[in-house]
């Protein structure tokens, strides 16, 4: 690659942003141009003082004073930026080419969406950008010519199997997707079980480390659920051509099945340096740092088909995606809401559904056209999942 590429990573202190900065590092291609962190400044000071971006915003007040003294004190010359709307400053900044959107939750659409109308290359981490807004998005994108790389292992898998060129024409040459799942820590535990689980059990995944709020999500197989949703939008799929497996190994991350009946499959170590490489450099490929994967040597490959009894997430995520509209986004609110309640001790791990499905059962379903819109549906799905939280439960 001749010219350098200049990469801005939002929520770099996150795993995924750390994972970034650990495949960048091995290549001098690759400059950094912002990073951004929401609270964890300590960690944001040693990436500016390794990577020395020309920014570094970060989104909350308080620690945003704290930074400013680190970086007076360690001489840094990284500039601080302040708050939620210069994460979309140095999103957007001319000499920025790729983008890796690794805000976790809802907190990271906006700069998503500004992004992907100022036509960068977005490596996109954050699922609820496509579940909440995936029409408006990929609307966005298009117009504006930027290009969406999925960094999810599953999404990444999928892109990585599916053939390039018109994609109309080649989905017509799909029979289905298959998701594969690992089940997280909860795939065995006896069902009467579940409803004491801690926090920490929960965050206990047998194969992926990752933060608290996905860690939860895996348990309970919401991760899966607006996977699910985040596949449709992606791939423009129908609910019906996909299809959810359990691959307790995590080796082979997701299929496509073509008419021909070949079936292909993306394999590699449960490493998200691999999907970070493949999108930083696609179409050409660089190393990422993972270890190779040796077949003789792994566990056997199993696949099961969920018990969507065992995870209610699961299925209230594919309910979602064939109800469409403001669903998804009920569902990832009220899902944000009540994962926090849970880590925070104040419901147990089996009331996510419930809270979940309480929520979508009572907002009616409405199109959700714009990015105004959107956050109202989302605004209304957290303040009920709250009142239901605290007064109900
Ligand atoms: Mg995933």
């Amino acid at each position: 690659m001749s010219v350098q590429q200049q990469i801005t990573i939002l929520g770099s202190t996150g795993s995924i942003g750390q994972s970034t900065l650990a495949v960048i590092e091995q290549q001098s291609s690759y400059k950094i141009f912002g990073l951004s962190a929401h609270t964890n400044v300590e960690l944001l000071l040693q990436q500016c003082l390794k990577f020395k971006p020309r920014f570094a915003v970060v989104s909350e007040e308080q620690a945003a004073e704290k930074f400013a003294s680190l970086l007076v004190a360690a001489g840094c010359q990284t500039k601080l930026l302040v708050g939620a709307k210069a994460l979309a400053s140095i999103a957007v900044a001319e000499e920025v080419t790729h983008v890796m959107a690794a805000i976790v939750g809802s907190a990271g659409l906006e700069s998503v969406l500004a992004a992907a109308a100022a036509s960068k290359r977005i490596l996109l981490a954050n699922k609820e950008s496509l579940v909440m807004a995936g029409d408006l998005l990929i609307d966005t994108a298009q117009e504006s010519g930027a290009s969406i790389i999925p960094i999810d292992s599953e999404h990444n898998a999928i892109f990585q199997c599916l053939p390039s060129g018109d994609s109309k024409k080649s989905l017509e040459q799909i029979n289905k997707v298959v998701l594969t799942a690992s089940g997280g820590p909860f795939l065995n535990t006896p069902l009467a079980d579940l409803d004491s689980v801690t926090p920490e059990q929960a965050c206990r995944h047998p194969k992926w480390d990752m933060g608290r709020k996905i860690s939860i999500d895996s348990a309970s197989m919401m991760n899966k659920g607006l996977e699910f949703i985040e596949a449709c939008m992606l791939f423009d799929l129908a609910p019906k051509q996909l299809e959810v497996l359990i691959h307790p190994q995590s080796i082979v991350h997701s299929m496509v099945y073509y008419q021909d009946g070949s079936v292909l499959a993306q394999m590699a170590n449960p490493d998200m340096r691999i999907p970070i490489a493949h999108g930083l450099a696609f179409p050409d490929r660089i190393p990422s740092g993972a270890a190779p994967l040796s077949l003789s040597e792994c566990e056997p490959l199993e696949f099961l088909i969920p018990d969507l009894g065992r995870f209610p997430c699961l299925a209230l995520g594919i309910e979602a995606a064939k109800i469409g509209g403001n669903a998804p986004i009920l569902l990832n609110a009220a899902n944000e809401e009540a994962v926090a309640a849970f880590l925070s001790s104040d419901i147990s791990f089996s009331s996510i559904p419930l809270i979940i499905a309480a929520v979508m059962s009572k907002i009616p379903c409405e199109a959700a056209p714009s990015l105004a819109i959107i956050q109202d549906f989302d605004q209304q799905a957290r303040n009920l999942a709250k009142k239901l939280i605290f007064k109900e439960f």
